[in-house]
């Protein structure tokens, strides 16, 4: 079973939101205005995250990524990984993470079955990670990386927005860790989700200058990954890791998005980037069926635009709240 959409693009990826809330408040992510958090009893449980799974992968879904908010402030995580790995049918699924949390749960994690982490980290300078993720502990999150590694969730990658005037004087820094370090650095378009308008416009470091940037550190030879997502993947010559290059907003590769989104309250969006959306909370509980289920899953991807026509200044996501 496949499940595709109208333009023919089989969605085979669901990123699940399990919580709204975060330890941290990166400048880029989480509005100033601190948008209030969903009630307990609104977020999703655990048993309606794994109804959930099971229809999709009865769809034909393959790839699950656990996101949030930070996910690991959720308990009991290991458990939903357990649980969703025994759904079968699910052959890659991984967590995104501020790795703040992963000394403790790695292990656990990988031992419930967990494939693999991306990490988020925008610096590698204690005072400046702390501006940006509003009070961030670099040292906790760079042992989170290496509790990573020895927990066997790799390949690990790391996921780095630049943005100009507050980090991209690092991204020779970051690039350079793949020279002797078996890791993915990869580079995040800035998207216009808490940051918009002009603001937004300054910050943006496009992906082509990013590239140029990388460029000039050493020649980029083309890598071809076997799960490339809408990364395209370089190493430096006899480099260890590589450099993935993600540009969500100025090339977008909405051609081949094959991804929905499952916030913590149960709304499947098909696209971050538009308001469509099915709120699949009120059939996830024992009443509906998982064909019921199904057929809302279908109709959803059908809501699926064919490109994101995002601006600078139309977007007033939280990414905290629809998860990354
Ligand atoms: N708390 C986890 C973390 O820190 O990775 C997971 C949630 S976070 C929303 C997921 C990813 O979204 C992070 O890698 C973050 O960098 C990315 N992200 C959030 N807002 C973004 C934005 N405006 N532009 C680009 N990436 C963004």
């Amino acid at each position: 079973m496949q499940l595709r959409d109208t333009y023919g693009r089989v969605i085979d990826y669901i990123r699940i939101s399990i919580t709204d809330r975060c330890s941290l408040r990166c400048i880029y992510c989480t509005p100033t205005t601190s948008a209030p958090h969903y009630d307990r009893n609104e977020v999703l449980t655990f048993e309606e995250i794994l109804r959930f799974v099971v229809a999709a992968s009865e769809l034909g879904v393959k790839k699950i990524r656990i996101t949030g908010g930070e996910p690991l402030m959720r308990h009991g995580l290991p458990e939903l990984v357990r649980e969703i790995k025994a759904i079968g049918g699910i052959v890659d699924l991984s967590l995104t993470t501020n790795g703040l949390l992963l000394p403790a749960y790695a292990q656990r994690l990988a031992a419930a079955g967990l494939d693999r982490v991306n990490i988020s980290l925008d610096s590698l300078l204690p005072q400046r990670y702390a501006e940006i993720t509003g009070g961030g502990n670099l040292t906790k999150v760079l042992d989170g990386i290496q509790a990573a590694r020895d927990a066997g969730l790799t390949p690990i990658k790391l996921n780095v927005v630049p943005m100009r005037g507050i980090n991209d004087n690092e991204i020779e820094s970051f690039a350079r860790m793949t020279l002797l370090q078996d890791i993915h650095v990869r580079f995040i378009e800035l998207m216009p989700t808490a940051v918009i308008g002009p603001e937004y416009t300054a910050t943006l470091i496009n992906s082509s200058e990013i590239h140029q940037r990388l460029q000039q550190i050493a020649p980029l030879l083309p890598v071809k990954l076997r799960l490339n997502g809408p990364a395209r993947y370089y190493r430096f010559e006899s480099a260890t890791g590589v450099i993935g290059i993600i540009s969500a907003i100025t090339c977008h590769f909405c051609q081949d998005c094959n991804r929905m989104r499952l916030t913590a309250i149960g709304k499947l969006k098909p696209c971050l980037f538009s308001n469509k959306l099915i709120d699949l909370k009120p059939f996830l509980n024992n009443s509906s069926s998982i064909e019921q289920l199904k057929d809302l899953i279908l109709t959803a991807t059908k809501l699926k635009p064919q490109n994101h026509n995002i601006t600078p200044s139309t977007s007033t996501l939280a990414m905290s709240q629809i998860g990354g």
